[in-house]
């Protein structure tokens, strides 16, 4: 196993030998797939990984030599970050900066832990929200809250895209939301 000290922070995308975008891993995983011969490099990040024997150039983005079937995905993960990229980092309620996680039918009441029931919210209104549902409180939401859908947001989720992956990524819904991140 070479010794790969990764010079930068960000992951490189993963691409089945189709082209089809599976996955960010890490430069050093990446770079441990080209070195193995489990993936040709398509775009170099910036720098260069030493290992003992070789300098290889940062992979930005990897394909696989041999294609994977990969069970589909549909359903995006759903997390606190991810829900703040959703809705792009502002409360629901009020648009003001979101602090919190809501949901919309209170959990106490019997409401879900799910994407169409969680949003974003500042303090102060799932503060002033408490139990009630916004009808109770004659609230009205910014938007009606869905889980994402789209080929970035599965293989994304909550992280910023490296512009570099724009050629094989749809960025054009997700980018704008994960900007704010
Ligand atoms: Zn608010």
């Amino acid at each position: 196993m070479p010794d790969i000290r990764p010079t930068v922070g960000s992951g490189a995308l993963v691409l089945n030998a189709t082209y089809e975008p599976l996955c960010v891993v890490s430069v050093r995983r990446a770079a441990i797939l080209v070195l193995s011969a489990k993936a040709v490099c398509v775009a170099d990040g910036d720098g260069v990984l030493h290992s003992a024997r070789n300098a290889l150039p940062v992979p930005s983005v990897v394909r696989l030599t041999r294609f994977v079937r990969v069970p589909y995905r549909t359903h995006v993960g759903l997390s606190r970050r991810a829900i703040f990229a959703r809705d792009g980092w502002r409360c629901v309620y009020c648009r003001g900066p979101a602090e919190t996680i809501d949901h919309v039918f209170p959990r106490s009441r019997g409401g879900r832990h799910a994407w169409e029931n969680v949003v974003a919210a500042c303090a102060r209104c799932n503060h002033t929200k408490g139990d009630k549902t916004p009808a109770e409180l004659g609230w009205r939401l910014h938007h009606h809250p869905a889980a994402p859908k789209g080929t970035a947001w599965r293989v994304l989720g909550h992280r910023a895209p490296d512009p570099r992956w724009a050629d094989w990524l749809d960025l054009r819904e997700p980018l704008r939301e994960a900007e704010a991140a």
